[in-house]
């Protein structure tokens, strides 16, 4: 357990667990930013305190991630679901189309929303063996507006290696669930978003890198708070934004800077699932849902042999202090979600009471 004991091993897909040294830092800047007097939720967005605090975490995510300036950071008051129609608003019209990958229910669920704009072209699905696996093979359209994939599917447990090969237009990302998890592949891509609350900060904001040209290529006939370019144009600020989301980001971009950057946070990341994976491999009860090549880092799905050993590994998880691992009701089973700020050590505990449980 963490600090004095009182914490106990976060496993949830999010809202999720983050550095202690981030949430020490925020309980200081709860009650005084920077020295400031003024806690960081009492600043006003468009005082130098909040000015130095938007400059420090766009420093730090451009640092993190190797984003240069052709690439703008924005910060939007939305989750990624709220992106899942703004993308084809901003880049789709009637007669267009886009390519999707579906790999699962949230690339399901960004799918429906661009019907509503325009053409879906569906380029690979792994709907046939329940999203077990992320398909490699991508048959584009002829001329599509974008290339949309979610790089990791938190629910199903599965991951894409790395980005969709030889797509013929702009590749957008979902990366809410393993943004930061290992480096940013920006090459071929127009616009990556993830929503804050696994490998970020809190729930309430998400984060959008996008090349400046792609932004502008855009539909302007949209409200705008429905455009990117509005967010680009006033730095986030076309509206009060998040300020604490922001603040939190911020803070996590630091301890990743602290802890190695992103080759570091990559190499902790495939150390720790690899613990959980072996397990599952050499287990006779316990058996993982997602196929060896597309398995995800971040949440490691699986299932026991009955439903009842999986509902006594829950109970005696939940009594050790383990918490956070029943899985989404369409796969079942259990989900351990192992963000970067999930301890090694965690991953063991868990190992450990399966291996027990085995026994
Ligand atoms: N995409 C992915 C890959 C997710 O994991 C989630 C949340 N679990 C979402 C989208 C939806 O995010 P939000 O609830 O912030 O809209």
């Amino acid at each position: 357990l963490g600090r004095a004991g009182l914490r106990k091993l976060n496993f949830s897909s999010g809202p999720a667990v983050l550095p202690e040294e981030v949430l020490r830092r925020a309980q200081e800047a709860l009650w005084d930013l920077d020295g400031s007097g003024i806690g960081i939720l009492e600043h006003s967005h468009r005082g130098k305190e909040f000015g130095r605090v938007l400059d420090r975490t766009e420093a730090a995510i451009r640092e993190v991630g190797s984003i240069g300036d052709e690439f703008a950071v924005l910060f939007e008051t939305a989750g990624a679901t709220h992106h899942f129609a703004l993308i084809p608003q901003n880049f789709l019209s009637r007669d267009a189309t886009a390519d999707y990958c579906h790999t699962g229910i949230w690339s399901g669920k960004a799918i429906d929303e661009a019907k509503r704009v325009g053409n879906v072209h569906v380029v690979c699905s792994g709907e046939a063996n329940n999203f077990a696996t992320t398909p490699t093979l991508c048959t584009y359209s002829p001329s599509p507006r974008y290339v949309h994939y979610t790089s990791n599917e938190t629910i199903y447990g599965t991951q894409w290696a790395s980005p969709p090969q030889g797509a013929p237009a702009p590749l957008i990302c979902d990366a809410s669930s393993d943004i930061f998890s290992r480096p940013l592949p920006l090459a071929g891509h127009g616009l990556i978003y993830a929503g804050a609350q696994k490998n970020l900060g809190p729930s309430g904001i998400s984060l959008v890198i996008a090349r400046r040209d792609f932004i502008a290529s855009g539909n302007t006939d949209l409200s705008p708070l429905a455009q990117y370019r509005t967010y680009e144009a006033e730095r986030s600020m076309h509206n009060t934004p998040n300020t604490f989301g922001v603040f939190v980001i911020g803070e996590v971009c630091r301890w990743i800077l602290d802890n190695g950057g992103l080759a570091a946070m990559a190499e902790r990341n495939a150390r720790k699932a690899k613990l959980l994976y072996d397990a599952l491999d050499a287990s006779k009860v316990w058996r993982g849902h997602a196929t060896p090549e597309s398995r995800s880092l971040m949440n490691v799905t699986f299932r026991g042999t009955t439903k009842d050993l999986e509902e006594q590994l829950l109970a005696r998880c939940e009594s050790e202090g383990l918490s956070g691992l029943r899985g989404h009701r369409s796969v079942g089973g259990l989900r351990a979600s192992i963000y970067n700020a999930f301890p090694e050590d965690g991953v063991r505990r868990l190992v450990t009471l399966m291996h027990e449980f085995e026994r």
